[in-house]
């Protein structure tokens, strides 16, 4: 069998490998798109899905530029305009309002599943990306000029560029052989779909309590979404209790926040971690999204970094390609290991050390200093903030000022 040319291979399309892939066909990349599962249809009749993500306004823009976010925004997807922080021990919260930074929405919570399938029909439309689903990467053969991907079907791709979207226990990393530091929380982020007495106003709320934050992010429907960070052991009792015990645990928890607990549905556990590969990029192949970094959920950052990373590889393609260049060059991989890697880097500490203040028991001086400083610095709100939406003084901003949309359609 003859190999199959593209410029591109992503491998994984997940959220964030499916965005890079859409991205990139709509620019003219020629590109294949690799995917072990194949992605559920999304039925708004359903009932609400346990993973959902924020996403900030900067990933909206992207997504909208991949052609998902019309689709995704039609269906059930909640916009909210506050973040309340509280830290259950002050009793002011840390209030970030949309207004006060001349934005619209500080983000929009919407299902995993949405997302991805709304990306998924992106790519699908015209036709532009070659899909190869359901099937899994096998190998990789590495070589100056191109490498080439063996897929489980016996399908063979040559592309001038592997891209590794393929998740934490990323095949490609492994393939390339990028070494990856990894931390346990010896955590678990409990996720339930919540109602409580009163609707939720589109608020996203988090109280930080000993053990861990307690989120509840708005839906659609009123009802909360909620990721409840607890040591191991105990997550494991709390996913064991009946619901009735369960809801009375979680009204202790958030008391004080929308009256009482009403209902809560299926609940599921996933343990919590930090992970950091050493680099990004090597021999014509880059790790995006999940592959490269996962950091603690408790800012909802991991697959908003996913999607910066997809913006900022496509930001140098597009510009390799117009200089004349070679997409799978080394300084190409190297530019990109340095910006994404160092942004990664700074939001992974940034959330380890917020989680390592927060997580001190009691009325430690330490947690008071750390919210007191936050409440009154403006640059630390403005830092927070910059980082939750992913804007940088309001436009969604390219690394190197070049706005996504300017970039596409040819002025940047
Ligand atoms: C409790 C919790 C809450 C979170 N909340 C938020 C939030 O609010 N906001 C936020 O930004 N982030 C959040 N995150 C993080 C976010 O979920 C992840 O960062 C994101 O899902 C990663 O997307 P990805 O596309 O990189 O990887 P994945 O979603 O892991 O996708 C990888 C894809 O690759 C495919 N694949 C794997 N191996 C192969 C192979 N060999 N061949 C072919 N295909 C393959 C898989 O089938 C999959 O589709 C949260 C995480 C947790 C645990």
């Amino acid at each position: 069998m003859s190999d199959l040319n593209y410029d591109v291979a992503i491998i994984g399309a997940g959220m964030v490998g499916a965005t890079l892939a859409s991205l990139l066909s709509r620019s003219g990349f020629s590109v294949a798109l690799v995917e072990a599962q194949e992605p559920q249809p999304f039925d708004a009749e359903s009932e609400v899905g346990l993973r959902v993500s924020a996403i900030s306004p900067g990933s909206s823009a992207i997504l909208e530029q991949a052609g998902a976010w019309k689709l995704i925004s039609e269906q059930r997807a909640r916009p909210y305009r506050r973040m309340q922080i509280e830290d259950g021990v002050e009793l002011d919260p840390l209030l970030f309002d949309a207004p006060q930074f001349n934005l619209e929405r500080l983000g929009t919570i919407v299902e995993n599943e949405l997302v991805q399938w709304s990306l998924w029909q992106a790519v699908s439309a015209g036709g532009l990306v070659d899909t190869y689903c359901p099937d899994q990467l096998e190998s990789i053969e590495f070589s100056d000029k191109q490498n080439r991907v063996s897929l489980k079907s016996g399908k063979v791709i040559s592309a001038k560029l592997v891209v590794g979207a393929d998740g934490a226990a990323s095949g490609v990393r492994k393939a390339i052989g990028i070494r990856q530091d990894h931390y346990a929380y010896n955590q678990h982020g409990l996720v339930a779909v919540v109602g409580k007495q009163k609707p939720n106003p589109g608020v996203a709320w988090q109280r930080f309590l000993p053990g861990g934050p307690l989120a509840f992010l708005p839906l659609a429907d009123g009802r909360s979404s909620i990721v409840w960070t607890r040591p191991s052991a105990e997550a494991e009792r709390l996913l064991a209790l009946d619901t009735e015990a369960f809801i009375n645990e979680l009204d202790v928890a958030s008391s004080g926040w929308l009256g009482r607990v009403e209902s809560c549905g299926p609940r599921a556990g996933f343990p919590l971690s930090m992970r950091l590969s050493e680099c990004y990029a090597s021999q014509r192949t880059v790790l995006i999204g999940d592959a490269a970094h996962v950091v603690h959920p408790l800012a909802g950052q991991g697959v908003n970094l996913g999607f910066a990373d997809a913006a900022f590889l496509l930001e140098s393609l597009i510009k390799v390609r117009r200089a004349g260049g070679d997409i799978g060059a080394g300084a190409v991989l190297q530019d990109y290991d340095r910006w994404r890697r160092s942004e990664s880097e700074a939001m992974a500490f940034g959330m380890h050390g917020i989680r390592s203040l927060f997580n001190i028991e009691g009325l430690s001086p330490l947690r008071r200093v750390g919210m007191a400083l936050v409440k009154r610095s403006w640059t630390v709100k403005d830092m927070f903030l910059q980082r939750a939406t992913g804007l940088q003084r309001g436009a969604p901003k390219l690394a190197t000022g070049t706005s996504l949309n300017e970039l596409l359609h040819g002025n940047g």
